[in-house]
């Protein structure tokens, strides 16, 4: 089997790489296992200069990362720069930080000692998708290395250069070899690598389907497992809302990487008073932004991943535009090399249209009139998904009543969705369990240990 590197850009085959045998993955696992038990007997404190060194290898090829990314996914060649610095500054936060995350903590009990400590768990795989290929990657493997265990990735068939590079960020950094191991394989190896006995837990990103299917297997495995599924994030502009600022932050929040994001906002809920003037702004915004080559430093939107990515997005729009959504901007794809589509803008769309029932993950926007801000609500949670959501209001009383209302892991007042490594990051319902980021994110994979200790005879 090949895994073939391609460029969405120019719709040409970079490379091809000979995926790994089953003798290779096994070799690879047994080497993984061997590095993740030395370097789960060190103190923390001798681990965490090893992240210092990831991040300053990040940083000093910076440029080379980002144009891979930019090569194998066709984003803004900015924008895979702010990725790989995203990674850097991950690696960074938790270098300061894991220290004090994983000290023990004193419970007072009827113990002489009890006390909770933050035990490695051994290798995790990670299963990751496309989409932002260093940041997804790196986002797990910080907490997981700093918790003391190792990580095998699979990462997605469309990213293999990103893949072995990931690996050579943690070889140029003089890491223990194997503590972090990219296997070249497709899909149908999972099932095998979450059942083998030397894979302790699995960290997925990607879709709900698969999101599914790789929870049954954890589970029938007893493998402890996060799950970062699809989204389809709610953008409330209430009628108090600063609409000019909703807006720009409108265009930047579903058009930023081709509008591949989780986070990305999908669904625009806007009440009636103020939608006409947020849909003008949001349009004239996104009609401003430039699509072109992203290599280029000045482009703001790319390719999209794939065409067949593009053709699932195109049926959607078509299904939405014969249920009767009203197409304000865009709908078509570019003719030409590559996958690249119109930005896109519904008015008028409801609930039952195509837009707002399923994750469009391409640079398509929903916007939804809804009556009061209760409606809102009650609009933002009717769907499957529960990642993020963001919310624009002047009244912030009435903002704090409000978010603890919206079904979803995260939800931003007068800002835009974001990850961060000081936050915890994940979701609910069909976005899936677990968290990501920050102290509870580090310890999803550890073995919280209790060790209550007796008096001893004097
Ligand atoms: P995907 O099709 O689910 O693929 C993700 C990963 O799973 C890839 O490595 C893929 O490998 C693998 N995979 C596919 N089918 C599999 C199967 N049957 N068994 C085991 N592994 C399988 O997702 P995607 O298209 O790459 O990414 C887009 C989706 O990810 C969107 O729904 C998006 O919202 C979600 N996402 C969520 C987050 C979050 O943090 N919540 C972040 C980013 C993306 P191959 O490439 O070899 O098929």
């Amino acid at each position: 089997m090949v895994i073939e590197s391609f460029n969405p850009a120019t719709d040409q085959v970079l490379q091809q790489f000979p995926a790994h045998t089953a003798p290779q993955i096994d070799a690879a696992l047994a080497k993984a296992a061997t590095a993740q038990k030395h370097w789960s007997q060190l103190p923390v404190a001798q681990r965490l200069p090893h992240l210092s060194q990831v991040a300053a290898t990040l940083r000093a090829n910076a440029a080379d990362y980002a144009k891979l990314i930019t090569l194998e996914v066709g984003k803004p060649i900015t924008e895979s720069l702010a990725e790989v610095e995203k990674c850097t500054w991950n690696f960074d936060f938790y270098a300061k930080t894991a220290g004090s995350m994983l000290s023990d903590e004193i419970v007072a009990s009827s113990a002489s000692d009890s006390r909770i400590v933050y035990d490695p768990l051994g290798l995790v795989l990670a299963v990751m998708p496309w989409n932002y290929p260093f940041w997804q990657v790196m986002r797990a493997a910080a907490p997981v290395l700093a918790g003391g265990n190792g990580l095998v990735l699979k990462h997605a068939s469309n990213v293999p250069q990103c893949a072995l590079a990931l690996q050579d960020v943690f070889a140029k950094a003089g890491l223990p070899a194997g503590l972090f191991t990219t296997l070249l394989t497709d899909s149908k190896s999972v099932a095998g690598l979450i059942a083998d006995v030397r894979i302790h837990a699995v960290t997925f990103t990607g879709s709900t389907p698969v999101g599914r299917s790789i929870a049954s297997q954890a589970g029938q495995a007893l493998k402890k497992q996060v799950l970062e599924l699809g989204g389809s994030d709610p953008f409330i502009v209430l009628a108090d809302a600063d609409i000019n600022a909703a807006a720009a932050t409108a265009a930047k929040a579903r058009f930023h990487n081709t509008g591949q994001s989780c986070i990305s906002a999908k669904r625009f809920i806007v009440e009636e008073k103020v939608a006409q003037d947020f849909v003008d702004a949001v349009c004239e915004h996104a009609s401003k932004m430039k699509l072109s080559d992203p290599m280029d430093a000045s482009t703001q939107i790319g390719t999209m991943a794939r065409r067949s990515l593009r053709n699932e997005l195109h049926a959607q729009v078509n299904a939405s535009l014969a249920q009767g959504a009203k197409l304000c901007l865009g709908g078509k794809p570019i003719d030409g090399a590559g996958a690249f589509y119109q930005p896109t803008i519904f008015d008028h769309v409801s609930l039952q249209m195509t837009v707002a029932k399923e994750e469009t993950f391409g640079p398509v926007a929903a916007i939804i009139r809804v009556k009061s801000p209760e409606d809102a609500v009650a609009v933002a949670n009717a769907t499957e998904f529960g990642l993020g959501a963001a919310l624009w209001t002047q009244d912030l009383d009435r903002a704090r009543r409000l978010t603890r209302q919206i079904e979803a892991g995260a939800v931003f007042v007068n800002g835009m969705v974001a990850s961060d490594p000081r936050l915890p990051f994940g979701g609910i319902k069909q976005s899936g369990y677990g968290r990501e980021l920050g102290a509870l994110g580090l310890r999803e994979f550890t073995n919280i240990k209790t060790v209550w200790t007796g008096p001893v005879k004097s």
